[in-house]
């Protein structure tokens, strides 16, 4: 790997420790009607396990200059670009799933678009993805907390939400200055009943919008009387920050105002 100019730019730290290659691989639920994306496969340390599964794997690669490499793992398709600009639907509409998993070490410097554009995808029904230690914590925070945010409550609506092992640094080429942790999503079967979507996350990105505000300042373009009798049926009041609410404590008050 040291002839290799490793791009920064791109979240180019590839992961070289065959036991956190095998865990990402293994904790996937794949059957015979799965399909497989992986989002920057780079030199295929994930991609030479995933073929083995025995579904389609799809990677979607920007950098050209690691064509070679990849073109020698049997069975992977590999689209070069962006996977940001790829319509994802249409490339998927050429095989035949009923599950779609995203299994990927990502790059971190796009870590939220990817996730946010994959999990639109109805069938997606898991993402096993190795991000930044601390964005994975908040991907799976829990009322109370500071990691708690607006991306809490939108995934955790979506899926449940787990880690499936801390990543130490020194597993990758070229050492990154971050530590890594590998979390799972699972898609919920059944959806708490939210009787707008928009409105609801428009209520909890308004709620989270000044972190350090509370509910009374950061939702003031609201009815308050109204926001204010909602939140004393949840036993809660005006003075409450956004951090204090559970993902239940949104649709209620979604729903009701
Ligand atoms: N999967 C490999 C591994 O675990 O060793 C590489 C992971 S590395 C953290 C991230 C990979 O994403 C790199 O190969 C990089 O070139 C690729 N990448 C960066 N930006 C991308 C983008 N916008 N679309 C597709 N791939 C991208």
């Amino acid at each position: 790997m040291r002839d290799f100019d490793y791009k920064k730019s791109l979240g180019q730290n590839f992961l070289v420790d065959e036991n956190v290659k095998k865990k990402i691989v293994s904790s996937a639920n794949i059957d015979e009607k799965s399909l497989i994306i992986e989002v920057g496969p780079g030199k295929g340390a994930i991609s030479k396990y995933l073929v083995k599964l025995g579904v389609p794997v799809v990677a979607f690669e920007i950098d050209t200059r690691l064509k070679d490499e990849l073109s020698k793992i049997e069975n992977l398709e590999v689209i070069y670009g962006d996977f940001l600009n790829v319509d994802l639907n249409s490339v998927l509409s050429k095989y035949n799933y009923e599950n779609v998993h995203l299994i990927a070490n990502l790059p971190y410097y796009i870590t939220t678009p990817i996730i946010t554009k994959v999990m639109k995808i109805n069938e997606v029904s898991e993402m096993i993805v190795m991000v930044q230690k601390e964005v994975g914590e908040r991907f799976m925070s829990k009322p109370g907390f500071k990691s708690y945010n607006s991306l809490s409550v939108f995934l955790q609506y979506y899926f449940d939400v787990s880690e499936v092992c801390k990543v130490n640094r020194s597993c990758f080429v070229p050492v990154p200055k971050v530590d890594s942790i590998v979390v799972k999503f699972v898609r919920k079967k059944e959806l708490l009943k939210v009787n707008d979507i928009d409105k609801f996350f428009k209520l909890v990105k308004d709620s989270f919008k000044q972190k350090r505000k509370n509910l009374r300042n950061n939702l003031k373009s609201y009815d308050l009387n109204k926001l204010e009798s909602i939140l004393f049926n949840l036993n809660k009041d005006l003075t409450y920050r956004a951090e204090q609410l559970s993902i239940e404590d949104f649709v209620y008050i979604s729903n009701n105002i």
